[in-house]
């Protein structure tokens, strides 16, 4: 009788089991408690990583910018037909490595020349390493402008070589603070300090205002006809530091600025 009062007040007290018409007696003990799971240590739970063992996520950064002479890498195609014009030119130079300078990332040439003649009979004392379309522009300025001027020279002189100022250098400009680097670091200037004549005599780059011959004559339709060449023509006047060279460069400038001093 007791047994059977404390079985109904199970039921009053267990409303699910009532709901379910399951008596007390037919539910197993383990079903009514909850599961326990086995806790996995946080490191080895590949979902959750553990704290201070964040995953590296890559943030997207800005690329830095190429070094300025591989900026300037011609494509084959360009510089197969920049040689092939060379070549057409009479030009002999031989083809070096790529050239850098552990000085400063942005100096060197991707594809440079050594020249030793700018067309035949005209060497360069020294050969000068260059790009090849600094090279082109040279022997095209030679070609065009410097020797049919040379000959409004007394006797006609032929030119037969070229006394060179700086060519490949890794430096900063002149005159210009030292921030910004020359064209020279690249490759794509070359100073000129004098002409050798087949009369054995050498025109050299000097400050020639006022003297009134066929010299200064000569000297200044030399440079103005490079600005054609050109897009940095400077010399004598120009500054102090151009007062014994004329300086040629192929400078790419926003909207084809040129400077023609
Ligand atoms: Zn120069």
């Amino acid at each position: 009788m007791f047994g059977r009062l404390l079985l109904i007040l199970g039921m009053v007290w267990s409303p699910g089991l009532a709901a379910s018409g399951q008596t007390g007696a037919e539910v197993a003990p383990e079903a009514q408690r909850p599961v326990m799971r086995p806790e996995m240590p946080p490191t080895a739970r590949p979902d959750i990583p553990a704290v201070g063992d964040q995953p590296f996520v890559e943030k997207p950064g800005v690329e830095p910018d190429p070094p300025a002479w591989q900026a300037l890498t011609e494509s084959d195609a360009s510089y197969l037909s920049c040689l092939f014009g060379l070549t057409m030119l009479g030009v002999r130079y031989t083809r070096l490595d790529p050239l850098t300078s552990p000085e400063d990332r942005d100096c060197g040439i991707a594809r440079p020349l050594n020249v030793t003649a700018l067309q035949p009979g005209v060497g360069i004392a020294g050969g000068a390493t260059m790009r090849c379309a600094t090279v082109r522009q040279l022997a095209l300025w030679l070609r065009d402008e410097a020797v049919p001027v040379v000959r409004h020279l007394p006797g006609a002189p032929a030119i037969t070589g070229i006394v060179p100022g700086s060519t490949y250098q890794c430096r900063a400009r002149v005159g210009d603070g030292g921030e910004k680097l020359s064209e020279h670091a690249l490759g794509n200037a070359f100073d000129i300090a004098a002409l050798k004549l087949s009369d054995g005599s050498e025109l050299t780059i000097s400050p020639r205002n006022g003297s009134g011959d066929m010299r200064e004559a000569v000297q200044k339709a030399m440079r103005h006809g490079a600005c054609l060449y050109f897009t940095t023509v400077l010399g004598p006047g120009s500054d102090a530091a151009h007062d014994d060279h004329l300086h040629f460069d192929i400078a790419a400038r926003r909207g084809g600025w040129r400077i023609c001093d």
